[in-house]
């Protein structure tokens, strides 16, 4: 089962994928956790990336359609994944939809977690006090930037998959336990 977890920064895909992971053992891949360790480990690819990230932006979609495709080649993957924070642009998605079906694979569901701006920014502001792992662009400011870039860049994905008939919306300012169980009954029936 591949599953796209889809929506703003802060919107919760974070936690409802650990959901996910536990519920149906297939992985999480999330290009955010791939940059950050690079970025941690000081290699080529975190040196590239790190302002971007810092700033708000994107990376570009050519180094991260690299790390995917990598990271789905490998063992672990072959029951399924979580994406979580890919695709970003419809670039990625199409690349995304080509890659797969040169697998014989495809999407299963685009879940959308459907969250206020005014929601996101309290949300984040309250993960960067409570985390002990500094994120640079966890900052008022910087958020602002990823939002913006989230409605210009990434929301035209959702008439995409739309049009796909793959796209599932879930009101994300429900209570966790709600919407992972939403979540649950969208993906075990669709198994
Ligand atoms: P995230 O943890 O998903 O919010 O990602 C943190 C940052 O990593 C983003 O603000 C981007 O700079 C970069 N990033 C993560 N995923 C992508 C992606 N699919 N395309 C471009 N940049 C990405």
């Amino acid at each position: 089962m591949i599953i796209v977890l889809f929506g703003p920064p802060g919107a919760g895909k974070g936690t409802q994928a650990n959901k996910i992971v536990s519920d149906f053992s297939i992985p999480q891949l999330s290009t955010g956790d791939m940059l950050r360790a690079a970025v941690q480990t000081g290699s080529e690819l975190g040196i590239k990336v790190k302002a971007i990230m810092d700033s708000g932006s994107l990376v570009d979609d050519a180094t991260i359609l690299d790390i995917i495709e990598a990271r789905i080649s490998e063992d672990n993957c072959s029951d399924g994944f979580i994406l979580d924070g890919f695709p970003r642009t419809i670039p990625q998605a199409e690349s995304l939809d080509k890659l797969l079906s040169s697998k014989g694979l495809h999407i299963d569901h685009v879940i959308v977690l459907d969250v206020d701006d005014s929601v996101l920014l309290d949300r984040i502001l309250s993960r960067a006090t409570a985390s002990t792992e500094v994120r640079q662009d966890d900052t008022a400011q910087v958020l602002s930037r990823r939002l913006k870039v989230y409605n210009e860049q990434t929301a035209p994905l959702l008439p995409y998959y739309e049009r796909q008939g793959l796209q599932r919306i879930i009101d994300g300012m429900q209570g966790i336990e709600e919407i992972g169980q939403q979540i649950y009954k969208i993906l075990q029936n669709g198994k």
